[in-house]
This record gives structure tokens, sequence and C-alpha cells, in this order.
């Protein structure tokens, strides 16, 4: 199947009141992992690579191309996304390179300098094609970064939105990054705030540490592109850890990889499923 626009895989979601998995990967078996789990659910998936995958990789280009190719051999929608780049050069590879889609994070900067930054890049992403995510209202956690009380408000995230042409708004509303307990506490009540204010879809960063229940309420409350990261790097290396140990003696890395690959496959499918699953408030 062709390669499909992040954009039309989150208009679509967003239409149908329904949450789009997008998982980073790290290697090879992230992405045979979540495309499996995506198949085998039948639903679309975004792919996505980080700056900190690009910086372990020393480069783009060679996991772009295994990622696009991927995603073009699925039998599901499938897009690719370079996730939490803070350099304007690296987006400029990932629009040469043909990656449909960006979340430029400027969110560290001063409100207005953000606002600067991410206007100027998103006007050069949308005379490629590229469909742009940006943060606001830092979510906390992010490499020692913290704001554990960070929310976004929504008046601000409207001002935001519109200042700087984004397609899609990530927003802090109570998920912090590379939660291994799902224990975050989500803001639902803010959750809806910013879809009345915003007119773009929102984005919820810190997915891992959002339990199944509070996912389901969160895309019941509007919440369109699930972004997740920690919790599948969990069942992928607790299943190796288990495999190693049972392959005491082996030397194949095949052993433990193909055990991980398929741990995380089943989490992808199991997550994918719930993310399709409206409950009933939301429909009316
Ligand atoms: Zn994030």
């Amino acid at each position: 199947m062709p390669l499909v626009g992040t954009g039309t895989l989150v208009s679509a979601a967003a239409a149908q009141r329904c949450g789009l998995g997008a998982f980073n990967i790290i290697q090879l078996e992230h992405i045979t992992a979540i495309v499996a789990g995506a198949e085998q659910a039948g639903t679309p998936v975004i792919l996505q690579i980080s700056e900190n995958t690009v910086r372990f990789h020393r480069a783009l280009r060679p996991l772009a191309a295994a990622v696009l190719a991927a995603a073009e051999a699925a039998r599901v929608p499938i897009s690719v996304h370079l996730d939490h780049a803070t350099s304007p050069e690296l987006v400029d590879e990932a629009i040469t390179v043909g990656v449909p889609s960006v979340m430029y994070d400027a969110s560290t900067l001063p409100y207005d300098e953000n606002v600067a930054a991410t206007a100027a890049l998103v006007e050069r992403c949308h005379r490629h094609g590229m469909w742009v995510e940006a943060e606001l209202g830092e979510v906390g956690g992010k490499d020692g970064v913290h704001a554990p009380g960070a929310r976004t408000d929504p008046e601000e995230a409207a001002v935001f939105a519109a200042a700087t042409g984004v397609d899609g708004l990530v927003v802090a509303v109570g998920t912090s990054h590379a939660m291994l307990v799902r224990e975050a506490v989500t803001d639902f009540s803010l959750i809806s705030a910013l879809r009345d204010a915003v007119p773009v879809p929102l984005v919820l960063h810190g997915s891992s540490g959002v339990c199944d229940a509070d996912l389901m309420k969160a895309v019941a409350s509007a919440m369109t592109k699930i972004n997740m990261a920690t919790h599948l790097n969990a069942a992928f290396t607790g299943s190796v850890r288990s495999a190693l140990e049972t392959h005491a003696t082996s030397v194949d890395p095949r052993h433990h990889l193909k055990a991980g690959r398929e741990a995380m496959a089943q989490e992808t499918l199991r997550l994918l499923r719930l993310l399709r699953q409206v409950p009933a408030e939301a429909s009316a």
C-alpha cells in the first residue's frame, strides 16, 4: 500500500472520533513489530522516528529509508513522522528523504520565540506538503526538563495554533514522558476545553503513563493522535530479558530479538484495537 500522509490519517481519526496510534521505532525489529500489530488489528498507524533515535543511529537517512519502505509494503495505511525535532536542519533533511510529517519542538523557548520559530518552520514545511505538529505547555519529564504541573491554557493554545499555522497540537494535560507505571492523572475536562478552543487535532504525548481506561476516555474527550514509546519498549525489553535467560548460552541475536518483536507486536495490536473503540459517551 502506498505511504499515506499523516494529515490524511489524523483527519480520518478525528472525524471518526477514534484514536490514532503513533508509535516510536528505534530499530528494525520495532518497525516489523508495529507493522505486524497494525496489520493484525487492521488499523492505520504512524511510525515515528525521534531526533534522539536519529542521534543514536548517527543519521536519519538509512533508518528513514527502512521505515518508508516498510510503510509502503504494509497491508494497512501507514505514515512516517519525525518526532521531537529541535533542529531545523534535521527537518530539512526529513523533507528531502520524503518523511511526510514532523513534530517540531520549540517548547523550551519563551512563548514568543516558540511562536516565531514554529511559524517559520510550518511555512517551510507546508511548501513541501509536510504536516506539522508543535507543542505548547511543555509535557513534563523530557530529558530531565521537568514541568510536572504543566498545563496548556486553552485560550493560549487557540492563539498559538492561529499564529503558527500548525496542523496538530501537543497539549499538556497531566501526562509525562517516559513513565514506567501507568498512573498519570489525566485532566479530561481540560482536554474538552482544549477541543472547544483549538481548531486543529490534539496530540497526546507521554501516553505510556496512561492506563487503558484513561486512554479511551482521552480519545472520547477528543484526543486524536496518541504518541507512545516507553510502554512498547518495556514490552520489547522485558521479553528480550527473559529470552536471554531462557537461551543463556545462545549467541544468535535472533533468539531474543524475535521474542522482543513478538511481545511488541502483541501489545501494538492490543493498543490499536483499544484506541479504535469509541466509548458510548463520545458518540452521544
Ligand atoms: Zn513527546
